[in-house]
């Protein structure tokens, strides 16, 4: 077993869901059981996840009484959701770098808008999940044994709150059904090939945290087992780029396969071209008892995926998040990999920019405007140009074209999903009647916008 944790690498899972469900708080609930268990578990918090090890897993999963797992992968990464505002933006840059994906549903409210945006991300990028059908506590007359196993805890409630929560899993399956998927509770799961497993979970009393865990589990070590081999070959994703005090602009980084070291010589892409630079300092948090030390990290000199890490360096301001990293083992290497990390960019605008007629879009990273253009495509909304980050006067003067072209009024619109507009921008959009629509969730923007089509109209 031993031997296997080197071999095979920590499964990263994502989680996904409508806003509210209780995707942090589930992080939070598993984040705690690791504090009690952190003189035996030690899990610790990484920069924008959470290692969750086998031993600490092993011990919650006894609790399960019809599952017995032999672990051999070294844990699991579990990948923190952000605040609302960049969520939309990570579930699809965060889904690429998962492994497994958990989707989470209020059990009280069933599907909602995200809940299937979601279900689509994990769909197109084929990455297996299981539901965390979560909120049980809320169930009426629930009677709460914490951190319990599900079904010990089912089956100690009342004929009344059983049946109650069959009734509403029903209709969550049904719901599912209609949106063209098989689903079931997952100890009932026929064939988790065909159906999606749900996990009844609270994130409030801990019940069904053992069962969620192990299943996740599970799937790792078997269905997974190839794509979680460890990988010599460097694969890293930018996550965030924020200042900090002392150590400037740093970027956080999922290490998905390989090692990074400190003085590696770096590329990632940004918003003005690539950049290459040397690691200055590896960091990670420190170990949970000592997380209220204000900017205190770890330093390290070499770190080995998977992994979540802060890299400080110079020259990292305009850094794009979502963008992958790479290492050049030489100078020699740098051209060529400045081309490959800006690839994947170039072409999305290739295929855009400067078309006749549409709209022109602008979003926060390359991931969120994939996404963006996807739904619009769907939507049947054209699109004649394109940029990545905050929105400029110079932003604006694409639309205008739309105006100096005598196109349809409404394709003078700037659509900007999760940036900032400047004050400059928003200034010269209103002297030239160009329209700005600006939200973080994509719907939203396809709404405001079939509305002001509308309004136009009238
Ligand atoms: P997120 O937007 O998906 O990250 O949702 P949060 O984790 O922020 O939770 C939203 C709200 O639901 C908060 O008020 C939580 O306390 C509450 N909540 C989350 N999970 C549960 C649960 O399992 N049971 C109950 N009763 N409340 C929950
Ligand atoms: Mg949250």
């Amino acid at each position: 077993i031993e031997e296997a944790k080197i071999r095979y690498k920590a499964p990263i899972v994502c989680i996904l869901g409508h806003v509210d469900t209780g995707k942090t708080k589930l992080l939070d609930k598993i984040r705690r059981t690791n504090v009690q268990a952190s003189e035996a578990g030690g899990i610790t918090q990484q920069i924008g996840a959470t290692m969750f090890p086998a031993d600490a897993i092993e011990t919650l999963t006894q609790k399960l009484p019809n599952l017995s797992l032999s672990i051999d992968v070294p844990g699991l990464l579990i990948i923190d959701t952000p605040g609302h505002e960049s969520f939309s933006n990570l579930r699809s840059r965060g889904s690429s770098l998962c492994n497994i994906g958990i989707l989470v549903v209020d059990i009280m409210h069933g599907l909602e808008n995200q809940t299937i945006e979601s279900l689509s991300i994990f769909k197109t990028k084929n990455i297996p999940f299981i539901v965390a059908l979560n909120k049980i506590d809320r169930l009426y007359e629930w009677s709460p044994s914490k951190d319990e196993a599900f079904l010990t805890t089912f089956n100690k409630q009342s004929g009344h709150v059983q049946s109650e929560f069959m009734r509403r899993a029903k209709e969550t399956i049904l719901e599912f059904n209609h949106k063209g998927y098989n689903a079931a509770l997952y100890y009932e799961n026929p064939d988790p090939e065909e159906y999606i497993s749900l996990v009844p979970t609270s994130a409030i009393t801990g019940e069904g945290i053992p069962d969620m865990l192990g299943l996740i589990l599970n799937i790792a070590q078997t269905k997974l087992r190839s794509s979680i081999i460890y990988q010599p070959k460097l694969e890293a994703t930018v996550m965030e780029v924020k200042t900090i005090e002392g150590l400037g602009t740093t970027i956080d980084v999922i290490l998905m396969n390989g090692v990074i070291k400190e003085d590696d010589n770096i590329i990632v892409s940004g918003f003005n071209g690539p950049i290459s630079t040397r690691v200055r300092a590896l960091l990670t948090p420190m170990p949970l008892r000592e997380m209220r030390v204000k900017g205190e990290y770890l330093h390290h000199k070499a770190l080995r995926a998977s992994m979540g890490v802060k890299i400080s360096a110079q020259g990292l301001d305009h850094t794009m998040a979502g963008s992958p990293l790479f290492i050049a083992k030489n100078e020699e290497e740098i051209p060529r990999l400045q081309e490959e990390v800006q690839k994947e960019i170039t072409e999305i605008f290739k295929s855009i920019n400067n078309k006749d007629k549409g709209v022109h879009v602008q979003a926060s990273t390359v991931g969120s405007l994939e996404a963006l253009l996807e739904f619009l495509k769907q939507s049947k909304i054209p699109v004649s140009s394109i940029n990545i980050g905050p929105v400029f006067k110079k932003d604006i003067m694409k639309a205008q074209t739309q105006i100096e072209k005598g196109n349809e009024k409404q394709y003078a619109t700037v659509m900007a999903f999760d940036v900032k507009i400047t004050p400059e921008a928003q200034e010269y959009a209103d002297s030239c009647g160009v329209k700005i629509i600006s939200d973080n969730i994509i719907f939203h923007l396809f709404d405001r916008f079939t509305k002001y089509v509308e309004d136009i109209r009238k």
